[in-house]
C-alpha cells in the first residue's frame, strides 16, 4: 500500500490541516446541528474527499468517540471495506455519471439499508447537467429524513444560488507548506525514516501545495530508511542549490563561461527542464528578497519572464536544450549590469587582504577581523579600518604610459573569460609604483576579477607587456 493511503487521515484527529473547518464540522456533530446538505468549496487537491468520508463515516458511525468515528463499529469496518451501499461518491466531472445521475438521486427516496443515513458524496458538483441540478433540488426542498447529501466544488461560481442556498458552505483554504512538511515529518517518524531539513525543503517546494504529490516524492526517494539531499540531488538529476545559485550569478555577471556550465549539465545528464524550473523559483525568492530590502529587481524580473516564457516553448520545440541555450543568451542580452552591484551584499578583496599579508603590512588575526567584518559591513568602513591600523591600501595614482584598452585587447587573445574583460572594461586601472591597482565598479566584478586563473592570466600578460614584476591589486 502506497504511503499516501496508508495515512490517509482515518478520523479528524488526523487531519491535521484545516483546521477551522476541521473544528466547526465536529462542533456541528457534537451539537447534532447537522444539515441535509454540506458544501464544501475548495481550491484543488485540498484533501477533499479525505474530508467528505470522514464526514460521511463520522455521521454514521454507531460510537462516536470525540465527534470522531470509532473505527471499529460495524458501519466503520464495512466503510473502510467499502461494502457500504449507502455510502454513494460520485465524481460529477466523470461521463460515466452523466446517464445515471438522476436516476441515483431519485433512488434516494428509499430508506437506507445498513446505516442511519443515506449519504451522496457529489465531487465537482457543478459539472452537474442542468437537469441533474433541477432532480438534486427537488430532494433538497423536500428532503427524507435520512438522507444527507456532501457536495464538493472547486468552483462555487458555477453552483446555482438555489442548490447554494440550500447547503451549509464550508470554504477550505489550500494546505499551506508547513502543514504538508509537519505531515511528512508524522509519516517520516512513524515509518523510522530519517530525512534532513534541505531534502525536505526540496519535497514540499515542489509538491504545488498538494499532499498527495509530496508523500509521493518522499515515498519515492526512500533508501534504506533515509533520505539524504545528497541522493535526493543524484536520484532526481537535479543541479544541487549552489550550482543553481553559481549559475544565477553567472547570469547576471553576464560571464560567458556558463555557456560550458551548461554543455556540462547536459553531458552529465542532468534534468535540464527541472534545473530551469529550479532556477526560477530560486531567482523569484531572491528577488522577492531584494524587493524587502528595497533593491533593484528588474534583472530578475527579465530572468524570471524570460524563462517563464522559454518553459512554455520547449514543449514545442525540436531540441529543449538549444532552447534553454537560447533563454540563456537573451537574459545574458538584456541583463543590466549596472544595477549588479546592489544585489549581492559588500565582500572586500579577499585578494587585497592577500596581498597586504604577503607584504607583511598587518598580520593574519587582522585579516581575519576584516575578512568577517567584510561580510556585514561597507567597503569604505573597511578602508578605514586599514588607516586606522596605519595600512595604506594601495592608491591609484595615473600613468600615461600604461595602456588599460592594450591590456584587455592582450587578454582577449589570451583568451581570457568575457566576464574578466567586460568588468575591467568598466574598471578604472592605474599604476602606482610596481602595482596595477584595479578599482571595479561593483563588488560582484571585482569578485569575478579576482578568481585565481583570473588573477595569474592577468599577470602573464603584464609579463609578455614587459612589466614582469608588476604586483595587482583589486579594489
Ligand atoms: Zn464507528
Amino acid at each position: 500500500m502506497s504511503l499516501y493511503l496508508k495515512y490517509r487521515p482515518s478520523d479528524f484527529d488526523n487531519l491535521m490541516w484545516q483546521s477551522f473547518v476541521k473544528d466547526t464540522l465536529r462542533k456541528a456533530i457534537a451539537n447534532q446541528k447537522t444539515v441535509w446538505a454540506y458544501l464544501l468549496c475548495w481550491p484543488r487537491w485540498t484533501g477533499k474527499t479525505t474530508t467528505a468520508r470522514l464526514l460521511a463515516k463520522t455521521i454514521n458511525c454507531l460510537n462516536p468517540k470525540d465527534w470522531n468515528p470509532c473505527l471499529e463499529c460495524e458501519i466503520c469496518k464495512n466503510f473502510a471495506e467499502e461494502r457500504l451501499v449507502d455510502i454513494v461518491e460520485i465524481d460529477a466531472a466523470s461521463h460515466t455519471w452523466v446517464d445515471n445521475i438522476r436516476e441515483l438521486i431519485e433512488k434516494a427516496q428509499f430508506s437506507p439499508t445498513r446505516t442511519k443515513y443515506k449519504i451522496y458524496i457529489i465531487d465537482e458538483v457543478h459539472m452537474l447537467s442542468k437537469w441533474a441540478f433541477n432532480a438534486l433540488l427537488k430532494i433538497l426542498e423536500e428532503p427524507p429524513s435520512f438522507v444527507k447529501f456532501i457536495l464538493a466544488t472547486t468552483e462555487t461560481h458555477k453552483v446555482p444560488e438555489t442548490i447554494i442556498s440550500r447547503c451549509q458552505r464550508y470554504d477550505f483554504k489550500r494546505i499551506s507548506n508547513a502543514d504538508i512538511k509537519n505531515r511528512l515529518v508524522y509519516i517520516a517518524k512513524k515509518e523510522n525514516i530519517s530525512v534532513d531539513e534541505k531534502s525536505y525543503d526540496y519535497i514540499v517546494s515542489n509538491s504545488n501545495w498538494w499532499l498527495r504529490n509530496a508523500i509521493s516524492l518522499f515515498e519515492q526517494l526512500i533508501a534504506d530508511n533515509e533520505i539524504n539531499y545528497d541522493h535526493l540531488v543524484e536520484k532526481l538529476g537535479i543541479i544541487s542549490e549552489n550550482e543553481t545559485k553559481d549559475f544565477l550569478s553567472k547570469l547576471l555577471l553576464r560571464d560567458s563561461s556558463i555557456i560550458d556550465d551548461f554543455d556540462k549539465l547536459v553531458s552529465d545528464w542532468k534534468n535540464i527542464k527541472l534545473f530551469f524550473k529550479e532556477l526560477l523559483f530560486f531567482s523569484k525568492n531572491v528577488a522577492l528578497n531584494e524587493l524587502k530590502k528595497n533593491n533593484d529587481i528588474s534583472n530578475y524580473i527579465k530572468i524570471i519572464e524570460i524563462l517563464d516564457d522559454t518553459y512554455i516553448k520547449t514543449k514545442n520545440s525540436i531540441d529543449e536544450n538549444t532552447t534553454f541555450i537560447i533563454w540563456v543568451l537573451k537574459i545574458i542580452q538584456n541583463v543590466n549590469t549596472s544595477i549588479v552591484e546592489n544585489i549581492e551584499k559588500p565582500i572586500f578583496s579577499a585578494k587585497i587582504e592577500k596581498k597586504v599579508e604577503n607584504n607583511n603590512y598587518i598580520s593574519e588575526e587582522k585579516i581575519e577581523i576584516i575578512k568577517i567584518k567584510s561580510e556585514t559591513i561597507s567597503e569604505s568602513d573597511i578602508e578605514d579600518i586599514f588607516s586606522s591600523w596605519n595600512v595604506e591600501i594601495p592608491k591609484a595614482n595615473n600613468l600615461s604610459w600604461f595602456d588599460s584598452g592594450l591590456f584587455i585587447s592582450n587578454l582577449k587573445l589570451a583568451k581570457a573569460k568575457w566576464a574578466l574583460t567586460m568588468s575591467l572594461l568598466w574598471a578604472e586601472m592605474n599604476i602606482n609604483w610596481s602595482w596595477l591597482v584595479i578599482k571595479t565598479k561593483t563588488s560582484i566584478m571585482k569578485k569575478s576579477i579576482e578568481n585565481a586563473d583570473n588573477f595569474s592570466l592577468m599577470l602573464k600578460v603584464l609579463s609578455d607587456m614587459w612589466m614582469p614584476d608588476m604586483k595587482i591589486s583589486i579594489i
